[in-house]
């Protein structure tokens, strides 16, 4: 058996297998095979199994997320079944009698750039799919389940990597992840927030204690001391199966306080919301008694795309969590893509502080068309449900009224269309910079509400980059500095009559309840799995 030691970032046992990724591919060995015409049914068979576990994952996702978000894997299917690629890996196996693998690679290699050098930015974005779609056939090849961390081969896996972005993560399929373990990432990632989000267990930062070799051993491991223990003898299973026991009754006790209101003994009342990061996401908030959603992070609707997300398929998605809350508010914070959110059809430049770079509401203001698709999705969804707009990013009280006449604009647009949205849907804006903090009156006197991240309000207040996790010591959102940050955001919004939540991780943070009761808060938004705990405290004070 043995024990690594990592840093839990998301409560939570997981016990079961491991599963490697080979998100980052690696080298192609290239040999001179006996006999190519072998080779040749090598590649076709591997070509056929690749094609069905598209169309496996081509049913999950139309099931998941519809059919739009489907097409890319039958366009997938169709680069493996396209009789220009196939005869390009054919030829190359009988006449240069090389092996299967190094004859995909090579194609693959070929044939992305020539894609890469087209004019046309829909057949440069084929370039990552062509070796995505390779990579599938050599993994296939090599013996290897898939090609990506979403991909466990249908089973029930514990998913450890080297690292999970964002968007690898936003596709993790849940009914097949137990829990994930990085050997880097920080607490306040995106990617330790959605494993909240998703209530999956989950640790990061194991180091050099990474093995790709432990894919297909038994592993147990605890999102709360970040322990993982690989191949644990019975002792270790029979003790940790029994504290999964206790995890789960503990939650189970916590069920209890559903449709109880979220009040303390002396009669005070917050809000309480939850984070969600896409569609499916509103099931855990439903189940979870989350009186409204405070932070829908849209960016992920663009994360999981090959491509720009049209006005359709965002309003579609919109109106869907509308439509499930019901009356209850759905904060919808605009795109904040940038920093280490990145989407490669945007063609951002590479920055050397891309946290402090062109990101969030900079983007949507200076690429208004961008912009004007995702606003009239959403007004067209807030005919149906109780929808509100979020600005992230804000740092001068101009950002605020540039957007608004860009929403503005977008509404003319509408009515001109006879097209129904809320005519009295409220805007408010995210602190989170420490200049939103200075010019909070200013600001409160243009908005409906103010949303307190503080998981970027710490990293700017405290100069901490947030994905560092060298920092951890000095990016303390308990300090001091943030605190005072947040009571006079507080008070500013309250100054000016407008309510003022928390929807960064600090919300969640039950050491800290009482101080943000005593602060006045109105709302907490917090993920899934953190509402019942924090009504239960709340309900304690
Ligand atoms: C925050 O910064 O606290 C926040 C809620 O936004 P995000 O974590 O997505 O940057
Ligand atoms: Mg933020």
């Amino acid at each position: 058996m043995g024990m690594i030691r990592g840093v839990g970032v998301s409560a939570g046992i997981a016990i079961g297998v491991i599963h490697v990724p080979d998100t980052a591919g690696h080298a192609v060995e290239r040999r001179s095979p006996d006999d190519p015409q072998s080779e040749v049914e090598r590649f076709r068979s591997a070509r056929d199994a690749a094609v069905a576990q598209l169309k496996q994952l081509r049913d999950r996702t139309a099931a998941e997320f519809g059919e739009g978000k489907a097409e890319l894997f039958d366009t997938h299917r169709l680069m493996l079944q396209d009789p220009d690629y196939v005869e390009s890996i054919e030829d190359l196996i009988t006449s240069s009698k090389v092996n299967a693998e190094f004859a995909v690679n090579s194609t693959a290699e070929q044939f992305a750039a020539m894609f890469a050098a087209m004019d046309n930015s829909y057949m440069q974005a084929r370039a990552a799919d062509v070796k995505d779609v390779s990579r599938r056939v050599i993994n296939v090849l090599e013996g290897r389940r898939g090609g990506t961390a979403a991909d466990t081969g249908g089973d029930s896996r514990i998913i450890l990597a080297e690292d999970l972005a964002p968007s690898e993560t936003v596709q993790l399929d849940r009914s097949k992840v137990l829990g994930f373990v990085t050997a880097r990432g920080s607490a306040n990632s995106h990617t330790a927030i959605l494993a909240r989000t998703m209530g999956l267990p989950a640790i990061i930062g194991i180091g050099d204690a990474f093995d790709p070799a432990d894919d297909g051993r038994t592993a147990v491991i605890d999102g709360t001391s970040g322990l993982v223990f690989v191949d644990p003898d019975e002792k270790t299973l029979a003790e940790y199966q029994g504290r999964k026991a206790q995890f789960e009754e503990h939650l189970r006790l916590l069920q209890e306080l559903k449709g109880k209101p979220t009040e303390t003994k002396s009669g005070q009342q917050v809000r309480l919301y939850a984070n969600i990061g896409r569609p499916s996401d509103v099931a855990a908030v439903l189940a979870n008694d989350a009186e409204g959603i405070g932070l829908f992070r849209s960016e992920f609707l663009y994360l999981e795309s090959e491509d720009w997300p049209t006005e359709e398929f965002q309003f579609e998605a919109y109106r869907e969590v509308a439509q499930k809350m019901g009356d209850r508010l759905v904060v919808i914070r605009t795109l904040d893509i940038g920093a280490d959110k990145q989407v490669g059809y945007f063609n951002l430049e590479h920055e050397d502080n891309p946290a402090l770079g062109y990101r969030a509401i900079r983007i949507c203001l200076t690429r208004p068309e961008i912009f004007k698709v995702q606003l009239r999705a959403l007004l067209r969804a807030s005919a149906y449900g109780n929808i509100a707009i979020m600005l992230p990013m804000i740092t001068s009280v101009q950002e605020v009224r540039d957007a608004k006449k860009i929403l503005d604009e977008v509404k003319d647009e509408l009515r001109g269309g006879h097209v129904d949205f809320d005519e009295r849907i409220q805007v408010g804006i995210m602190i989170e910079t420490p200049a939103s903090v200075i010019m909070a009156d200013e600001l409160a006197a243009e908005v409906d509400f103010f949303s307190i991240g503080t998981n970027d309000l710490t990293q700017y207040t405290l100069a901490c980059d947030r994905q560092n996790p060298n920092l951890a010591r000095f990016a303390d959102p308990h300090s001091p500095a943030v605190l005072r940050m947040i009571r006079m955001a507080v008070e500013a919004a309250h100054r000016h009559n407008i309510w003022c939540g928390i929807c960064g991780e600090l919300g969640a943070d039950l050491s800290l309840t009482d101080t943000f009761l005593r602060l006045g808060l109105d709302e907490l938004s917090v993920p899934p799995a953190s509402v019942l705990p924090l009504r239960n405290a709340i309900r304690n004070h």
